[in-house]
């Protein structure tokens, strides 16, 4: 069984475009429109040395039903719940109320979980990207997977995790 990476965030906040970096190639579907991607996209992934499935879960909100509706949720917890590592994923610019539930919804994986702190483009929202350490999360990373920002950083932390 390969150790599992598992993506999760609300619509929106570049899970898919972090999934492609990391995958080094285009695979999962990445479209400006929320809501998009509809499943769980897996790709075995090469991190140093060792081989992880990295996990897009793109189908884990939804516009509709929030993580709440309860075919979603009991999807999202098993897909939680299978992961080695989880990468929950914040959009810089903007904290939501879903992004607040998520983080309630997965303070219980503390431990197994990276705070992913993603469109940090430049250094002022590098400034604005401090705020998120008060959120009570041992491990931060700041990462631009549009613009390829913090990836090294993100992938060495991972590996210490496996
Ligand atoms: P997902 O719904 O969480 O999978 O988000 P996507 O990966 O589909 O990205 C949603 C939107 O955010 C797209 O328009 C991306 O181009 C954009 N995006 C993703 N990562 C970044 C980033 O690091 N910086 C900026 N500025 N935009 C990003
Ligand atoms: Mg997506």
């Amino acid at each position: 069984r390969l150790p599992r990476v598992v993506i999760v965030g609300r619509p929106n906040v570049g899970k898919s475009t972090l999934f492609n970096r990391l995958i080094g190639r285009r695979k999962a579907i990445t479209h400006p429109r929320p809501g998009v991607t509809r499943d769980a996209v897996e790709e075995t992934w090469e991190l140093g040395g060792g081989r992880v499935l990295l996990v897009d879960t793109g189908g884990i909100t939804s516009e509709r039903g929030g993580i709440f509706e309860p075919l979603v949720r009991e999807r999202a917890l098993r897909e939680v719940d299978r992961a080695d590592v989880l990468l929950l994923v914040l959009d810089v610019t903007e904290l939501v109320p879903e992004d607040e539930e998520l983080l309630e919804l997965l303070r219980p994986y503390k431990e197994r979980l990276i705070l992913v702190v993603n469109k940090v483009d430049n250094e002022a929202r590098e400034e604005m990207a401090w705020n998120f350490f008060s959120l009570g999360f041992d491990t931060v990373c700041f990462t631009s997977a549009e613009h390829g920002r913090g990836i090294d950083e993100l992938e060495q932390e991972i590996e210490r995790r496996l």
